[in-house]
């Protein structure tokens, strides 16, 4: 196929790239889920990575495509691309700046300055950080590497995908948080070469989500940034978006939406039912997997645990109940309660 975007020999670069960095997280039945839901369902904790989130996948490849005399790089990031940056950054000896903006926990920040990568706080939103490191890479001729529409940062996070099919030969369905559609895109490219018949949906939260929105579109649209508990997946596609929205819409099934109530209670359900701790942006998988929404899986379902970083305070007011502040809203807290919240 001449426009296929990422080639199965892409895929096959990233997996030998990052093979004993970012690869091999674990698989895990979740009784709980199994139970609540019906169907078997299986958790790809890719909370596991050593940085607590998939994007060192993607990032560890772009890294190693890089020219030899490469300057360096830069990239905005909401905290977890940033880190993941960082971290290959760090081991190949490249200097990487990161752009954040003021939205990006501060506990974010502090790790990516302890990795040893330049932490340049510029704007109020994550299209802010983009236009900043757009307008660095040129004038310090850096590489940008974007959080998601990059064929590099695909093809690593594609990895994942490979990785679910060989411990789930006979996944039915899967679940993928969706922001700018890096990691869902990817999967489901990777996925789909194998077994065209898994049904691939990726879930987002209600407030500001742009690549659903760009889905239900056809085409590119900007959202306004809303605080939400799913911090990491924030921010615009981009009216520019060249690969990964075109990836989204050839290979995704189906796209939904949960509200902030439920990916609140989603984390506690992670927390008290399988003992994890996972940030925002993933529990928004289990969310779907709670509602009602999705209609029940004919067979095996694996939902993405994509990153553990979320801010400790914020964790425990979860596991407690206490209401949350998101910007000007008052997020009501719940004891926890197995039953999901209407
Ligand atoms: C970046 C991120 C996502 C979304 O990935 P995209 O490639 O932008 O769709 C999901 N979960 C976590 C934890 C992330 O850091």
């Amino acid at each position: 196929m001449a426009d296929e975007i990422i080639s199965e020999a892409d895929i096959d670069a990233a997996e030998a790239a990052i093979a004993g960095t970012a690869s091999g997280t674990p698989l895990i039945p979740s009784p709980f889920l199994t139970g609540a839901t019906g169907g078997d369902v299986f958790l790809k904790l890719e909370s596991m990575q050593p940085i607590g989130s998939f994007k060192l996948r993607g990032a560890t490849n772009a890294i190693a495509r890089l020219p030899k005399d490469a300057p360096g790089v830069v990239c905005a990031s909401t905290g977890n691309h940033g880190r993941g940056i960082a971290f290959a950054a760090a081991r190949a000896g490249v200097r990487a700046v990161i752009c954040m903006s003021q939205i990006v926990p501060e506990t974010k920040v502090a790790a990516i300055e302890a990795l040893g990568a330049e932490v340049h706080r510029f704007g109020e939103t994550s299209d802010d950080a983009e236009d900043e490191a757009v307008r660095l890479a040129k004038v310090q001729g850096l590489t940008r590497i974007s959080a998601f529409d990059d064929k590099a940062v695909i093809a690593g996070q594609a990895t994942v995908g490979r990785e679910i099919l060989a411990g789930c030969p006979d996944v039915a369905r899967i679940l993928v948080p969706l922001s700018g559609g890096g990691l869902a895109g990817g999967l489901a490219r990777a996925v789909k070469a194998q077994r065209p018949e898994v049904e691939i949906i990726g879930v987002s939260m209600d407030r500001g989500a742009s690549m659903h929105l760009s889905l239900a579109a056809g085409g590119p649209v900007d959202v306004e940034e809303e605080i939400t508990l799913a911090d990491a997946l924030g921010g615009s596609i981009g009216l520019e978006n060249r690969f990964s929205f075109e990836m989204c819409r050839r290979y995704l099934d189906g796209s939904l939406l949960v509200s902030e109530a439920q990916i609140y209670h989603a984390l506690q359900v992670l927390f008290y039912e399988d003992r994890l701790i996972a940030e925002g942006a993933c529990a928004t998988v289990i969310a779907a997997l709670m509602g009602t929404a999705l209609p029940p899986a004919k067979g095996k379902t694996v939902a993405v645990i994509s990153g553990r970083n979320i801010d400790s305070r914020r964790m425990a007011a979860i596991v407690a109940g206490e209401d949350i502040a998101l910007g000007d809203m008052t997020l009501k807290g719940r004891a926890y309660d197995p039953a999901p919240p209407v």
